[in-house]
């Protein structure tokens, strides 16, 4: 594969960008190499600048969950933007972008759009805090949150000592307001909330993490939580940026019936434009200005193009089977893998939910933040470098979640098996 194009451009971005890129996990850094430079994308495809194609397992980290330049999704798009691409003053496919999603997620009943899923982590955690009273906010190990202060912050030494900045620049006093709690880990919420639920505002949970690669929450984890901000009267905040329309029409509350308080959202609802949201319950959403005293606001919150590309991908995903299919062929893609793993003799697992997957240099079971670590980077590392150069782009990152679109079918699915057994098959022979 010739990347010469990719190369040029790189070396002049390094110029001029951080790292050359405008997000740190683009630049290859835990894997090695350079990235390439996308020219165009359709479908299950990425194209790049020296004409190398790609299947793409990442999807813009999420939002093409029905392909690359999807053309009922482009079409809405041309459609909108014709008539101005930005008013500053309401539109009506805002209103329907609300009911959608108060349709599709019962559990908001109001919604407010912004630009990111950060913006929307940020605003809900505010909105928490405003309601409560209350300045503490509860997260978890492995789980991300965007790049907002309060969520860049690790878990001190001891269980119940302030949270450690992760980050120059992060303030220690705002660390401090941030606890960590292993996820999946009952008993240790449990004794945090016992020992400091009445300054609890709320409780920020990936309810299926997928920026710590892929772990799935124990049975009955979610519901502990939903009953433990409950009875101290916290805000539980469900982060389903990325597990939003994702892992089921209603999302990873709907998977198993746990009902939080507020609700973010990013990615697929913006079908690959820029746009995040939260929403919830009324009395709580009410509270947001200008409604109610807690500020928030956006220059381009609502925006009429990504209100078009975010709606028409929603219209697609509501087709009869659209999430069994995709189910289906994730199913396939893992244990296709497992099965060249097994063949070649190396240490191998996969985790997963629906359209949103996991994959492990070491034997399972995953079942928190320490077994997703204990995963074998050196061994990801030959693996993604092999299946790149076979032309299958998996995150350039050991700990990544991996998304299909409803465009990836068999024959995609089948050349990533072949190639996936030769590089399991290199990566036996050291
Ligand atoms: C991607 C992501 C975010 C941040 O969204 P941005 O649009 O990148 O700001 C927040 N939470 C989760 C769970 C995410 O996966």
């Amino acid at each position: 594969m010739n990347h010469d194009n990719s190369h040029a451009l790189f070396q002049q971005a390094l110029d001029l960008m951080p790292g050359g890129v405008n997000s740190p996990v683009r630049a290859f850094k835990s894997v090695g190499g350079e990235p390439f430079f996308a020219k165009r994308a359709e479908g299950a495809y990425l194209i790049d600048v020296d004409g190398n194609r790609y299947v793409d397992y990442i999807g813009s980290w999420g939002p093409m969950i029905a392909g690359h330049a999807h053309p009922k999704v482009i079409a809405a798009v041309d459609a909108v933007m014709r008539d101005g691409l930005s008013f500053g003053v309401p539109n009506a496919l805002e209103v329907t972008m609300a009911q959608t999603i108060t349709r599709l997620v019962p559990s908001c009943e109001m919604v407010r759009m912004v630009n990111s899923g950060t913006e929307a982590t940020l605003s809900a955690i505010r909105l928490a805090r405003g309601a409560t009273g209350r300045n503490r906010i509860v997260k978890f190990e492995g789980c991300y949150h965007g790049h907002g202060d309060s969520f860049l912050v690790k878990a001190g030494s001891g269980m119940l000592t302030l949270g450690v900045p992760n980050s120059p620049g992060v303030p220690k006093t705002l660390a401090d307001l941030t606890l960590t709690l292993p996820y999946n880990d009952f008993e240790a919420a449990t004794r945090l909330f016992d020992d400091l639920g009445g300054d609890i505002a709320g409780v920020i949970v990936e309810p299926i993490v997928g920026n710590a690669n892929c772990i799935v929450p124990a049975e009955g984890y979610l519901q502990h939580l939903r009953e433990l901000c409950s009875k101290h009267g916290a805000i539980l905040i469900f982060d389903e940026v990325m597990t939003g329309f994702r892992v089921a029409l209603g999302g990873a509350q709907a998977l198993y019936g746990v009902t939080p308080d507020l609700t973010t959202f990013g990615k697929i609802i913006g079908g690959g434009m820029p746009v995040g949201a939260y929403g919830g319950r009324r009395d709580l959403m009410r509270q947001i200005a200008p409604s109610g005293p807690i500020y928030q606001a956006g220059t381009l919150s609502g925006n009429p193009v990504a209100m078009a590309a975010g709606l028409a991908t929603l219209e697609l995903i509501q087709a009869p089977g659209f999430y069994e299919n995709l189910e289906a062929r994730t199913r396939l893609l893992r244990d296709g893998l497992q099965q060249a793993a097994d063949a070649a003799g190396v240490a191998f697992t996969t985790t997963g939910v629906c359209a949103m997957f996991g994959l492990y240099f070491r034997e399972g079971p995953i079942n928190g933040y320490a077994d997703a670590m204990a995963s074998d980077g050196a061994r990801f590392n030959r693996f993604f470098h092999g299946m790149l150069q076979r032309g299958v782009y998996f995150a350039p990152s050991a700990f990544e979640a991996g998304f299909l679109s409803s465009m990836h079918g068999e024959t995609e699915i089948a050349h990533t098996l072949a190639a996936a057994r030769e590089v399991f098959a290199d990566i036996a022979a050291g």
